[in-house]
């Protein structure tokens, strides 16, 4: 469940009247995070830990975890081919996770996994225009002329969108950082497609606030702290 009133949930996990239910709590034999209550129509999601006469009937925790996600491994829950993003991590409630945000195969980079659906769309909702910092390494030499093409966007005929504006700035002849604030299919390489410029290595960096910790190595994940929780964008 996401969200629910306390008398539906324990109605449907107990397999009793709502009725019942009344009873229950007018009893005080029902505890939601510690605390008894009298609330029937109280507002309950899937974090909240609640106890019917001191047996608990939920505890789910909320998980936030950052990933060095290596090249060759998939972001998706399940692959009949390769390796996935879960299968790297060691979190016991890893089924219980999804992905805020997928790399390409050949991606690495910075992925963030959570069972927190209301705090992933803070991060992927359009609207939000959350900023996601890349480096791309090129096959050919970058030029000026780079940077006013990303800012302008371009248009994908196949979707029929023009990509928002990105940030390009030239790091070195054959690497670049680019922040951009949307995620379509392939997005990176297509645009240095438009010059015919190859991508040979691509790397996401940060998402927002969130960079990739420099203490992780390749392949190995950890869980954020509750300040990187809170400050995402
Ligand atoms: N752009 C791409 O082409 N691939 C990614 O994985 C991310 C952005």
């Amino acid at each position: 469940i996401n969200r629910s009133r306390l008398d539906r949930y324990i109605s449907e996990k107990l397999n009793i009247s709502r009725r019942d239910v009344r009873l229950l709590v007018a009893q005080k034999r029902i505890v939601v995070d510690g605390k008894t209550t009298d609330d029937i129509s109280l507002i309950i999601n899937k974090f909240s830990h609640i106890e019917f006469d001191s047996k608990v009937l939920q505890a789910n925790k909320a998980s936030y975890i950052m990933l060095y996600k290596p090249v060759g491994v998939v972001s998706a829950t399940k692959d009949e081919q390769h390796k996935t993003v879960i299968d790297l991590l060691t979190f016991p409630e890893k089924s219980s996770l999804h992905i805020v945000g997928r790399l390409d195969l050949n991606t690495s980079g910075l992925v963030l996994l959570t069972n927190d659906s209301r705090w992933s769309e803070r991060l992927t909702k359009p609207e939000n225009k959350v900023k996601k910092r890349y480096i791309v390494t090129l096959k050919n030499p970058l030029t000026p002329d780079y940077i006013a093409a990303f800012e302008q966007g371009m248009y994908f005929a196949f979707e029929n969108v023009t990509t928002r504006p990105a940030t390009l700035a030239i790091l070195s002849d054959y690497v670049a950082q680019v922040d951009l604030v949307e995620g379509r299919y392939h997005q990176i390489k297509r645009m240095f497609g438009r010059f015919r410029n190859p991508v040979v290595n691509l790397h996401r960096q940060s998402i927002g606030k969130l960079a990739l910790d420099n203490k992780i190595k390749v392949g190995e994940s950890r869980y954020l702290t509750p300040l990187e929780i809170e400050q995402i964008d």
